[in-house]
């Protein structure tokens, strides 16, 4: 890949200004191994795996702020609605994305409306719909590639201020990706922040819950701390990290999750 199809995978994870980002390569898709450094006025990345060559900076014009030439393009105000683009077709007519939902714990989800899956035949991916919760109006989407061929693996289009949730319990868990909010849905209300950051913006959608857990995935527990002293500080009192030892939450199913949070009956 040259430098600009790079940066235009680069631009498109939607990192925000002044932040530094550790994450799965969307080059070589190992994982961890990425990193992202943005200032106000730039952006930079690298890969520290030997097989990959993913390198390249871009420095923004010093009088035009970098926010306003990268980020604007696709910037969606909070209560603005998203249209579905037309390659967004019913799930059901990709077989694999049937097959990621059944094989990462989401068909039952989907199933019973708790999520709004789609497959965009254009991008090949499997997408989970992001409403607003005040407007309850579709604000943004987050696609899975559904094939090493697709960059990056995950995708946001639109709004990408709103997490993805998934579910109406009186508790919630904060995980990273899509796919682990719906495997828990049924049990606890999953949050999605996809990566292992969390925004200054997805803190307001985290408030009306009993107890918050975090449940990052398992390589990154650290983080899992740090987003809690993060939430703590922020004056959450109900925060409790949650260690995965062996999988991520979506290799789990219902009655497991279940009996991870609340133990046996
Ligand atoms: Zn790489």
């Amino acid at each position: 890949m040259n430098f600009q199809q790079q940066l235009a995978v680069v631009e498109g994870l939607g990192v925000p200004p002044d932040t530094q980002m550790r994450m799965d390569c969307p080059f070589c898709q190992n994982k961890n191994t990425f990193t992202v450094t943005t200032t106000s006025n730039s952006i930079g990345w690298y890969c520290f795996h030997a097989s990959c060559s993913a390198k390249g900076k871009k420095n923004g014009e010093k009088t035009m702020d970098y926010v306003n030439v990268t980020f604007k393009k696709e910037d969606i105000k909070p209560q603005e609605e998203f249209k579905l683009p037309d390659s967004f077709k019913i799930v059901h007519s990709n077989n694999k994305a049937l097959q990621y939902l059944h094989e990462n714990n989401c068909w039952e989800a989907c199933m019973w409306g708790r999520a709004d899956i789609k497959y965009d035949v254009k991008q090949d991916r499997v997408v989970f719909l992001v409403k607003n919760p005040d407007t309850n109006k579709y604000a943004g989407a987050i696609g899975r590639g559904l094939s090493s061929k697709v960059y990056p693996k995950w995708y946001m289009y639109g709004n990408k201020d709103i997490p993805f949730k998934c579910g109406e319990c009186k508790d919630a868990v904060i995980v990273e990706d899509c796919a682990s909010a719906c495997a828990v849905s049924n049990i606890l209300t999953g949050i999605a922040i996809m990566g292992t950051s969390l925004k200054e913006s997805h803190k307001k959608y985290l408030e009306p819950y009993e107890t918050l857990y975090v449940a990052l995935d398992r390589d990154a527990t650290k983080k899992s701390y740090s987003i809690a002293s993060e939430l703590t500080s922020a004056g959450f009192k109900n925060i409790k990290v949650k260690v995965l030892h062996e999988y991520d939450l979506k290799c789990y199913s219902t009655p497991e999750i279940k009996e991870m949070f609340y133990g046996k009956e």
